[in-house]
């Protein structure tokens, strides 16, 4: 018998949520399109981690390490880390997941910054907790509105840092006047998708507070700067217990074997996160500069750390119409009016002629509209 007000009911926390929304893939109507919504890499995926992936046909019957031994090996001896202590999950989104749920439930308040990154609210909802949005300062991570938000429901603070969709980078000093200000039962979150992109100067120092601190987990992620983003790889480092808690709520087997084999060949792939740091300095700059000569048109730029820039939109050309504008032209970016920046355009950093391609576009949109 069905009766539809006796059915099963989802939790209300769970139809609470807003469910993600991820960057589009194409135009709708079968035209070939440039993609740069989704801060992939533009140089595709390096020829050690392609070969490891590809080597793995042969093993497609046997189930993955559950305990992902060689993986959490290769990470630990990459960045000198306990292999013991390192969490990893279907990307770094599915780590997130695993830090919410193991410190947060109804009742309990998960804090990050307006304009972060739209996992975390989802991560926050999922498991009973309340979201509590901090205000940004110019578009980057305040630590001082974050601390004036802790209260003592607080369980989880998330901070992507670069920051996504803003690019904004938090300095090591105020990541530690982050932690240092926090009550000692909250766990820091620091979500290091972007790490690499970074010049050596800008190690934010989060990676060595999970080693020594209680309260932080630092995550990274094999989808973004290693171009593993198909295989969702993603890992974090963090106190023992964190890392045990997270192990008992995660599904076993849920990163594959081939994602495995080429995570570690991209580790060792020094060669090819190189370059493709160095064509994104290049090109970013580039492109950053190009957006900088449209200011007559009210379009500004936010200063960025990582693969992507945020584009500000003041003038008589919209947000909205510039990224209109730029798919009837070819190019696929990211309008976030989701996340309260229905004036803000994401591009990611492309290849040289898709960067010189999309720039002359919305050039061509700013111009028109005079
Ligand atoms: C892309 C991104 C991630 C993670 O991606 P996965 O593919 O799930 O590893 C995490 N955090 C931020 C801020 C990102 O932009």
């Amino acid at each position: 018998m069905t009766d539809a007000a006796n059915a099963p009911r989802p939790k209300d926390w769970i139809m609470a949520i807003a469910p993600y929304v991820p960057g589009r893939s194409s135009a709708g109507d079968g035209r070939r399109i440039v993609k740069l919504s989704s801060n992939e890499n533009p140089l595709g995926t390096g020829g050690a981690a392609r070969a490891a992936f590809a080597a793995h046909a042969d093993g497609l019957s046997r189930y993955p390490d559950a305990g992902a031994t060689l993986l959490r090996e290769a990470i630990a001896a990459k960045y000198g880390l306990d292999p013991a202590r390192v969490i990893y999950g279907t990307g770094s989104d599915e780590v997130l997941h695993l830090a919410a749920g193991a410190y947060a439930g109804p009742g309990d308040e998960v804090i990050y910054v307006r304009y972060g990154f739209a996992v975390y609210e989802i991560a926050a909802r999922r498991v009973g907790a309340e979201p509590v949005i901090a205000p940004d300062r110019d578009y980057a991570t305040d630590v001082d509105a974050i601390l004036a938000a802790v209260t003592p429901r607080t369980r989880v603070v998330f901070v992507a840092n670069p920051n996504n969709p803003t690019g904004t980078f938090t300095a090591r000093a105020e990541i530690a006047r982050l932690h240092a200000g926090l009550p000692a039962d909250v766990m820091l979150v620091v979500d290091q998708a972007y790490a690499e992109y970074l010049d050596a100067e800008d190690d934010d120092g989060a990676m060595a507070l999970a080693a020594t601190a209680p309260n932080v987990i630092v995550t990274r992620t094999f989808s973004k700067i290693h171009g593993l983003a198909a295989e969702r790889i993603g890992w974090g480092y963090g106190p023992a217990e964190a890392v045990q808690a997270m192990h008992r709520i995660r599904a076993p087997f849920d990163i594959t074997s081939a994602g495995q084999a080429a995570a570690i060949a991209a580790l060792g792939d020094d060669a090819f996160v190189a370059e493709s740091r160095a064509h994104n300095a290049r090109w970013r700059q580039w492109l950053a500069d190009e957006i900088g000569a449209l200011g007559n048109h009210g379009i500004s730029v936010v200063p960025s750390k990582a693969n992507f820039l945020l584009l500000l939109f003041a003038g008589t050309l919209s947000a909205e119409q510039a990224y209109k504008g730029l798919m009837d032209a070819g190019y696929i970016t990211r309008w976030l009016p989701g996340q309260q920046l229905g004036h803000g355009l994401r591009i990611t950093v492309g290849t040289e002629e898709e960067t010189r391609g999309v720039a002359a576009a919305l050039r061509t949109l700013a111009e028109a509209r005079g």
